[in-house]
């Protein structure tokens, strides 16, 4: 499920015709420059494609019209190297549908002291230039992300990766369809949501399944297919059970899930251990399977969280870390050493895991089927975030949490689950009294490979509210930002 190499960004550099046809001619050939060297530098995840240089309003329009249209571009970056009046750019603005990036930077990186002219002044004027384009953006409320500096430093270039990587996330939701076999979990709030509001402003198509459809697709699942299925799995997993049959039907189930998300063009699912008519086991393998193939999933009918997951599963697309849908579970209280413990009933992606998993069959306390098999790991140490999207009301809220993951400090040898623990930031207390302010649910997406940056820029860019616990937070302060935030997004519909 490999995306990320698919995607583009255009690069737009601005001008006009005051200055003659020799220094139009400089500012291609520098801005070709500047273009070959992002993507030689080996640290972008997407390719940047130079288009020739605008310097007309009709022109503007024209290559922003294509930009929308073409479905390989997932955002804009523009640069000023002379000066582009920017009532010129205000009838592109308004019809631009694609992330934008304005890259304010300079060709020369020194002003060369001999050298320097008025010729050369016209020429390198972006400290000129691209504030008068910074301020048609900021007239029109646009959503972007500005990134300054050199564009040959790694920490620049490396903030230009990091945006592309909300931005493939942004085409990624745009395109999401989301399978749900079953609904929510009977009476519970944080995981429902408006599907109309998330389809309108996120792009989500979440429709239901029948579960007797995919038990019928469960039957049609052939012995031979399961065979190089068991195959794979003792390749890559410690088989720790005797109970074969059990891992067999969790076969079943991965190859007829996989079966149906593929026919519709799916994504993400859910599933909830109250809907199971007709199958013998609640997937727990066959689910974990799945999310290490880079679905997403969420349990109980978590349909927003299963998008989530998707999504950054996407925009980590390359990087060290695992990404995996998650629920705090129980806590260490220890003082000054307080630690939450996350696991789920069984579906944690492999993708976070410090050791080998292990094949288990063990009961499970609810849903009255048969024991599940499932993979059993211990999540690896490093920092990471936690991600809730929950429904306000009105408006969709992200809340992103920082965590720092640590070897587990106890072996757990009854527990049958896959499990990871952290330390919340600032600290459990304080952390967990700003989530619970901000309504996070007990679903999460962590991620070892994306930052609350990445996650902000999405935001941004979906017009979603965003919110962020980290090393700083204060409560005062934290409840005073939401209490505001409040206020201005109940202004803005
Ligand atoms: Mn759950």
């Amino acid at each position: 499920m490999s995306n990320m190499k698919r995607y583009e960004f255009w690069f737009l550099t601005g001008s006009q015709h005051l200055y003659g046809e020799e220094t139009l001619r400089q500012v291609e050939e520098h801005s070709k420059i500047m273009v070959d060297g992002l993507n030689n530098s080996g640290l972008l995840p997407c390719k940047v494609v130079y288009k020739p240089i605008v310097t007309t309003p009709d022109q503007i329009t024209k290559v922003i019209k294509e930009a929308n249209y073409d479905d390989n571009c997932a955002g804009i970056i523009t640069w000023m190297h002379t000066f582009s009046p920017s009532k010129m750019w205000i009838n592109g603005f308004t019809l631009l549908e694609k992330p934008y990036c304005h890259f304010h930077t300079q060709f020369n990186r020194e002003i060369p002291d001999e050298e320097i002219d008025m010729d050369f002044m016209n020429l390198n004027q972006s400290a000129h230039g691209d504030r008068e384009h910074g301020f048609i953006a900021a007239r029109l409320r646009m959503p972007r992300k500005i990134v300054v500096g050199y564009w040959e430093d790694e920490d620049v270039i490396d903030k230009i990766g990091n945006w592309m990587r909300s931005a493939v996330g942004v085409a990624v939701s745009k395109n999401l369809k989301v399978m749900r076999f079953g609904d929510n979990m009977r009476q519970v709030a944080v995981t429902e949501g408006d599907k109309v509001e998330a389809q309108i402003k996120l792009g989500w198509q979440v429709n239901t399944v029948a579960v007797g459809d995919l038990v019928q697709v469960i039957n049609e699942v052939t012995d031979k297919q399961v065979d190089d299925l068991i195959e794979e799995y003792k390749e890559k997993y410690t088989i720790a059970t005797d109970n074969m049959d059990a891992v067999r039907y969790q076969a079943k189930l991965e190859i007829a899930m996989k079966k149906l998300l593929e026919a519709e063009g799916c994504g993400a699912f859910t599933n909830t251990f109250e809907d199971l008519h007709g199958m013998e086991q609640l997937p727990g393998l066959a689910t974990q399977r799945l999310t290490e193939a880079g679905y997403g999933y969420g349990g109980e009918g978590d349909w927003k969280v299963s998008a989530m997951t998707h999504i950054m599963k996407q925009m980590a697309e390359g990087l060290e870390g695992g990404t995996a849908f998650m629920e705090d579970y129980t806590y260490d209280l220890t003082k000054g050493r307080e630690l939450s413990l996350g696991a789920h009933m069984l579906e944690v992606c492999p993708s976070l895991a410090g050791d080998k998993p292990r094949i288990e069959v063990h009961p499970l306390g609810i849903g009255g089927k048969a024991d599940p098999a499932r993979l059993v790991f211990k999540g690896h140490p490093g920092d990471a975030i936690v991600v809730s999207l929950v429904d306000m009301g009105g408006r969709f809220r992200l809340i992103v949490q920082d965590i720092e993951a640590v070897d587990p400090i106890y072996e757990m040898p009854n527990l049958p689950v896959a499990r990871v623990m952290w330390k919340a930031k600032p600290d459990l207390l304080t952390g967990a009294e700003c989530w619970i302010l901000a309504g996070g649910a007990h679903h999460t997406v962590l991620s070892y490979a994306l930052n609350a940056r990445h996650m902000q820029d999405f935001a941004e860019m979906m017009g979603i509210e965003f919110v962020h616990i980290h090393k700083d937070t204060k409560v005062d302060d934290f409840k005073q930002l939401l209490f505001l935030q409040d206020i201005a997004w109940k202004l803005n519909r």
